[in-house]
C-alpha cells in the first residue's frame, strides 16, 4: 500500500511574497468606522437569515445608519472587490470579508476562564508528575511542573467564553488533529501556502527521537511535533485504532502513546526512511515514512 500526499506540494515552486503595499492597503481599508459598520451590517443580515443574506444598496445604507448616499457609496466602494462582493441579489461578504469578521469576532470576547492553570487527572508521559492546563490570551498549554509541554496551541478567546477547561482542551485537540491533516498534506494552516516538511532528530532529553517539522514558504509559520503526528490522520492508523476500540478523534494528544513514546526509528539513511510503530493488543502497525513524513507503506502484523 502506498500513499503520496501532494495537496500543497509542487517541488521546487517558490511562493510569491505578498506585496507589502497591498497588505498595508488592505489594513488601511478597515481603519474606518463606516466601513466596519458596513461589514457588521452584512454579518447581522447573515445571522438574521443565512439563506437571504444579501442586502441591496439601500437596505445596507439604512442598516449602516448613513443618510448621505454619496458618502456611503464612497466607503462601500473601498470595500467592494476586497471585503464585499456584489451579487445579483445584493451585497454579501467576500471570502476575505468573512475571514476578517471571523477574526474580529473570535478575538473580542471576554472569557471567564481563569488564566491560572488547572490540574488535570492525567500524568505527564515523560516524568509522571501531574499535568496542568492553562488558557491565556488565546493560547492553551498543557504541561507539568518540570517544564514538559505536551500541548500548546491557539484557541480563539471567543471559543473559551462559554466552555469549561475540559471543553477547551477537547476543542484544542480537535483543532490540532485538523491542523495535522492540513500540514501533513503540505498546506499551511495560517495562509494556505505550501510547506516544506521534514523529519529531523530531536535534541531534547525526552523519549521522542524524531520530530516532524513544517515551514511555510509563504508566511514563514513553523510547526514541530513528534514524528508520530505525521501518521495521525492516515486511514491505516485511524482504521487500526478503530479495530482496537480506540477513537482517535476523541483522544487528547498526550494520551496517544504514539506521540510521546519514541516509537519512531530510522530504518535507512540513504534514502532516508523512518518507521512509526503502533501496538495495540497483539497487533502491530508499521508505517514507513520518507524524509518529508509522507507515508510510503503500511504493514499490519500479529505478534
Ligand atoms: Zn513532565
Ligand atoms: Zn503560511
Amino acid at each position: 500500500m502506498t500513499d503520496e500526499s501532494t495537496a500543497g506540494d509542487r517541488e521546487g515552486a517558490t511562493e510569491p511574497v505578498e506585496d507589502a503595499a497591498a497588505v498595508s492597503d488592505a489594513f488601511a481599508t478597515l481603519g474606518d468606522e463606516t466601513r466596519v459598520a458596513i461589514l457588521e451590517a452584512l454579518v447581522e443580515a447573515r445571522r438574521g437569515d443565512p439563506e437571504e443574506r444579501a442586502l441591496t444598496f439601500s437596505e445596507l445604507r439604512e442598516r449602516t445608519g448613513i443618510d448621505d448616499s454619496g458618502r456611503f457609496n464612497y466607503h462601500l466602494g473601498k470595500l467592494r472587490g476586497r471585503f464585499v462582493e456584489e451579487t445579483d441579489e445584493g451585497y454579501v461578504l467576500s471570502y476575505a470579508g468573512r475571514e476578517v469578521v471571523g477574526a474580529i469576532l473570535a478575538g473580542t470576547y471576554d472569557t471567564d476562564v481563569d488564566p491560572e492553570s488547572e490540574p488535570l487527572d492525567d500524568t505527564c508521559p515523560f516524568c509522571d508528575e501531574g499535568l496542568r492546563a492553562s488558557f491565556d490570551a488565546g493560547e492553551v498549554a498543557v504541561g507539568c511542573e518540570n517544564d514538559h509541554t505536551v500541548m500548546r496551541t491557539s484557541v480563539a478567546p471567543s471559543a473559551a467564553a462559554d466552555r469549561s477547561m475540559d471543553d477547551i482542551l477537547s476543542l484544542a485537540a480537535r483543532q490540532t488533529y485538523t491542523m495535522i491533516e492540513l500540514v501533513t498534506g503540505g498546506v499551511c494552516t495560517d495562509c494556505s501556502g505550501r510547506l516544506d516538511r521534514e523529519i529531523v532528530p530531536t535534541e531534547t532529553e525526552l523519549s521522542i527521537d524524531y520530530a516532524f517539522t513544517t515551514t511555510c514558504r509563504r508566511c514563514g509559520a513553523f510547526t514541530s511535533s513528534s514524528a508520530g503526528a505525521a501518521v495521525l490522520r492516515h486511514p491505516a492508523f485511524v482504521g487500526f485504532c478503530h479495530d482496537h476500540g480506540i477513537d482517535v478523534v476523541d483522544r487528547l494528544p498526550w494520551t496517544l502513546p504514539l506521540l510521546t513514546d519514541g516509537e519512531t526509528t530510522r530504518t535507512s539513511a540513504d534514502p532516508p526512511r523512518y518507521r512509526v510503530r503502533v501496538e495495540a493488543d497483539d497487533e502491530v502497525l508499521d508505517l514507513t515514512l520518507d524524509e518529508r513524513g509522507v507515508i510510503l507503506d503500511t504493514e499490519r502484523t500479529t505478534s
